[in-house]
């Protein structure tokens, strides 16, 4: 922590936050300047309330020096963390592919999915039975019969399940069938979900909210990892921007970003990302040569007639062309893709 002490503090005013920084356990460094007065305050910065040091007599600006997340940095744990969630692995040089409908609408709707994302080389099957929608008038999931439905696809194609959990009550049911709890977007900030989510045994997609800070989305892992749940992925699926051409803008660089600065692997999401279906498969490939360890893609057997996100999910044909393109962008990164 920097603290800057206006030109015209006093030499009581140093002597105060020198005190103040000492008394909470840090090691003030003290550099006199020609002009200013700068304290150089040493040791764990991320403490309560050390940020209101900025209203004290004589103090300009108080700047930090370590990010304000400890567990998802780099700092942390320097190797980069692996998630393994049945036959999903996301890391390290394999790139997971989750893939299947928005929400779970049917069995015949979804086995039918599971089967084809499967036969494309996907290694996780995705569906939402708690579905956040928008509008209270659309359609709001199947709930706990969508979990069943999940768990019976996951008994026929030994794939790994991965759907959203939209309150902490519902954490313990959903945990039950599933193997990956995805919060969604509109639930980045939900600080009791995130609570609970951390207590769980399950694995853990972290969408981004549409418009939230990369700091932001990577504090709302710390709360999921400082719960003790160290089984963590960050999910970009795009920010809103005045863009509206696009669903949403998908910024590619928080791939780059987000690795230099965690040890979480890096999933991304070209379905809301862009909103369209003839967009995402260009998002797919240019995501992989980002350095993306993983990707959820919306598949539908019949887009038109989807309950949910239809104009941005890809027909079991186009999954699986999309799947093809990747592969050869793996290649080139010398990575894995999905069931490979
Ligand atoms: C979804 O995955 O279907 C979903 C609702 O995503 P998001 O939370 O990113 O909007
Ligand atoms: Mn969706």
């Amino acid at each position: 922590m920097i603290i800057v002490m206006k030109k015209s503090a006093a030499e009581q005013d140093i002597e105060t936050v020198i005190q103040d920084v000492e008394a909470r356990g840090l090691k003030a460094n003290v550099i006199r300047g020609t002009e200013r007065t700068v304290i150089a305050a040493v040791g764990e910065e991320r403490i309560a309330g050390i940020t209101a040091l900025e209203s004290a007599p004589g103090v300009d600006e108080v700047m930090s020096v370590l990010a304000p997340y400890k567990m998802a940095s780099r700092e942390w744990k320097d190797e980069q963390s692996v998630v393994r969630a049945g036959s999903l692995i996301v890391g390290n040089g394999h790139i997971g592919v989750i893939a299947g409908p928005c929400s779970v609408e049917s069995e015949e709707q979804l086995v039918a999915s599971a089967q084809a994302v499967k036969n494309a080389g996907a290694s996780a099957l995705r569906g939402g039975a708690f579905k956040p929608r928008t509008s209270p008038y659309s359609f709001q999931g199947m709930k706990e019969e969508g979990l069943k439905l999940l768990a019976a696809a996951r008994e026929e194609t030994g794939l790994a399940i991965v759907t959203e959990v939209v309150s902490p009550d519902d954490v313990e049911l959903v945990s039950e069938y599933a193997d990956v709890l995805q919060i969604g977007a509109r639930n980045m900030q939900n600080y009791r979900l995130l609570e609970a989510v951390g207590k769980s045994p399950r694995a853990v997609l972290l969408k981004r909210g549409p418009s939230a800070t990369i700091d932001e989305w990577l504090l709302a892992a710390e709360y999921i990892l400082d719960g003790g749940n160290l089984d963590v992925m960050l999910c970009e699926r795009g920010i809103r921007t005045f863009e509206s051409h696009t669903r949403f803008t998908l910024p590619l660089a928080t791939v780059a970003y987000a690795q230099e600065r965690t040890h979480l692997p890096v999933v991304i999401d070209p379905s809301h990302g862009t909103g369209h279906t003839s967009l995402v498969p260009s998002m797919a490939r240019a995501s992989i040569a980002a350095g993306a360890d993983g990707l959820i893609i919306e598949v539908h057997p019949d887009p038109g007639k989807a309950l949910s996100d239809g104009y941005q999910s890809l027909n079991f044909e186009q999954f699986e062309e999309t799947m093809a393109g990747c592969r050869k962008i793996a290649n080139a990164v010398e990575r894995k893709l999905g069931s490979e």
